[in-house]
């Protein structure tokens, strides 16, 4: 596949009618959804390929993703392909995960959720009782209808205007937000509606699924769950990379120009067009910001104002993660295993509160070789371990050591597996390697925190008033991060263009 339209064939200057900044799974999506209004689109990405944080690497037979691993929602991509009247299935494919994730508890006993729900609910039944098997029914349907009462038309939308926020439309939604289960935190209603503590880990951890705190972000969050687990978690064949692979497929298929290895700064006209200087020189009506906003505003922009202003803005979380290749890995394991922290409170009181590393963080181990077999040689594994750490707080090696040697106790005790001895190589990216490679404030996965009911309304907006015709889309600007949501800002965008 060719990733770079070589610069030497590009006319010294040309006119397009949108330009987008940023080659990940939001500009992509933007640049073929606008492509059916606009004829001339050019993308830009300062990487040797488009993709974004869904990269890939190998080494000796291993494959790993490097960023995301959990897929749900697949119709957000599918819907691209429609769109052109495309078969999705003929670019790219995916499974239903029969068991989207296991997890272990301090004490080894451990919980897996399945697409087969009685055998979730037997599973649950096992740990936390049959009054355990009755709440997570309960807490089911109540995270379903929140989604459809207000998180689906929330996430859907661009953010209200002043003037919106009095429509019929949205006066109506106000209510839900005064709900008692949006008012408090997560991590609150998850205890309220739970009794067994293992039930209420389980829960609170989808709130790391936009970086966020559980004892801080609101109850309205337990809408994640519904997402993962009324709508299913899904496998990408070929994994998360075939993603962007089939999205970059399309986008030249169709006539996008994708313009890889350059960097350009944006200068705003007086006539509100934009012209483009740097590695490629241009002029546009339009601009989509498919970056993190703070780098466009400090970067590509260069309007120290803006950056300013959003700098106090707390960020998610950034991560360690760890890429190992298995000589052999542990058998039982699935392709989302979660290893528990003992005092989940003092984790997060670490991450946020504290801004410092964890003593005792939760473990997530992705292994896609589980399900796609050619991610590893016969009998081994390729194991993407992370841990959450402070946006902007990078870890040493002695933290990197301490880390391997926490996991490999747990591991022990639970496996009876000696963890250093399995491992054939490895890699690592942190905060600083995650900024360098996408250029994520901080490093941070999600952007901004969504640490309480107001942030999801503080997020950057899908337009800036100061700067007509510019448009942001992507995981740090409304509705968020994660893939689904990015891809729900794309459309967001695309729509918001007159
Ligand atoms: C370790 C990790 C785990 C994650 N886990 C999950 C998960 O399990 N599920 C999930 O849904 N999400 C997950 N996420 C979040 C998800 O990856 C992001 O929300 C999503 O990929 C963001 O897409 P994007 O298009 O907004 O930005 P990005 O993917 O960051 O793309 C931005 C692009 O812009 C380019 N760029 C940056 N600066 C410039 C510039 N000056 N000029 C030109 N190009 C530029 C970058 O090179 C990059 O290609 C995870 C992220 C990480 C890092």
């Amino acid at each position: 596949m060719k990733f770079t339209t070589e610069r030497e064939i590009m006319p010294k200057f040309d006119h397009y009618d949108v330009i987008i900044v940023g080659g990940g799974a939001s500009g992509l999506a933007s640049a073929i959804r606008l492509k059916k209004r606009f004829n001339k689109i050019l993308l830009i990405e300062k990487n040797p390929r488009a993709g974004g944080k869904l990269d890939d690497f190998e080494w000796n037979g291993y494959r790993w993703d490097k960023g995301p691993s959990v897929f749900t929602e697949p119709n957000n991509i599918d819907q691209l392909f429609e769109l052109w009247d495309k078969n999705p299935r003929e670019y790219f494919n995916f499974e239903p995960l029969d068991e989207s994730c296991t997890y272990y508890f301090p004490d080894h006993s451990s919980i897996t959720l399945s697409s087969d729900y009685e055998k979730t609910r037997e599973q649950i039944a096992a740990v936390a009782g049959a009054k355990g098997r009755e709440e997570f029914d309960n807490y089911l349907k109540e995270s379903d209808a929140l989604f459809g009462k207000v998180g689906d038309y929330f996430i859907s939308n661009p953010r209200p205007t002043a003037r919106k926020a009095f429509s019929k439309e949205l006066t109506s939604k106000y209510k839900h937000f005064l709900r008692k289960e949006v008012r408090q935190s997560l991590h609150t209603l998850n205890e309220r509606r739970f009794s067994s503590e293992y039930m209420v880990k389980i829960f609170d951890r989808f709130g790391t699924y936009i970086g966020s705190n559980p004892y801080r972000m609101s109850g309205l969050y337990s809408t994640i769950s519904h997402v993962e687990i009324n709508k299913g978690a899904y496998f990408p064949i070929g994994g998360m990379r075939a993603i962007v692979e089939s999205l970059i497929t399309l986008a030249e298929e169709i006539g996008i120009e994708i313009l890889c290895d350059t960097q350009v700064t944006v200068h705003p006209q007086p006539d509100k067009s934009y012209r483009v200087s740097g590695d490629v020189e241009a002029s546009t009506d339009k601009v989509i910001c498919a970056i993190d906003h703070m780098t466009f505003y400090n970067k590509v922009l260069v309007d120290g104002k803006m950056e300013n202003r959003w700098r106090k803005i707390e960020r998610s979380t950034s991560a360690l993660v760890f890429y190992w290749a298995m000589k052999q890995g542990v058998k039982e394991f699935g392709v989302h295993n979660i290893f528990f922290s003992e005092d989940y409170q003092k984790e997060f009181s670490e991450l946020f509160d504290q801004k410092r590393l964890a003593d005792e963080p939760t473990v997530y181990i992705h292994i896609s070789s589980v399900a796609h077999k050619e991610d590893a040689p016969e009998g081994g594994q390729n194991w993407f371990t992370m841990v959450n750490v402070p946006a902007g707080v990078l870890p040493d090696e002695a933290y990197r050591e301490k880390m391997k040697d926490m996991i490999a106790k747990r591991l022990k005790e639970q496996f009876d597996y000696s963890l250093r001895e399995d491992i054939l190589f490895e890699d690592w990216w942190d905060c600083d390697r995650i900024q360098e490679h996408s250029g994520s404030y901080m490093g941070a996965l999600y952007g901004p925190a969504s640490n309480s009911l107001l942030s999801s309304i503080k997020r950057h907006g899908n337009t800036n008033a100061k700067y007509p015709n510019l448009y942001f889309c992507g995981g740090t600007v409304h509705p968020g991060g994660g893939i689904p949501l990015v891809l729900r800002s794309a459309k967001i965008v695309s729509e918001l263009i007159p």
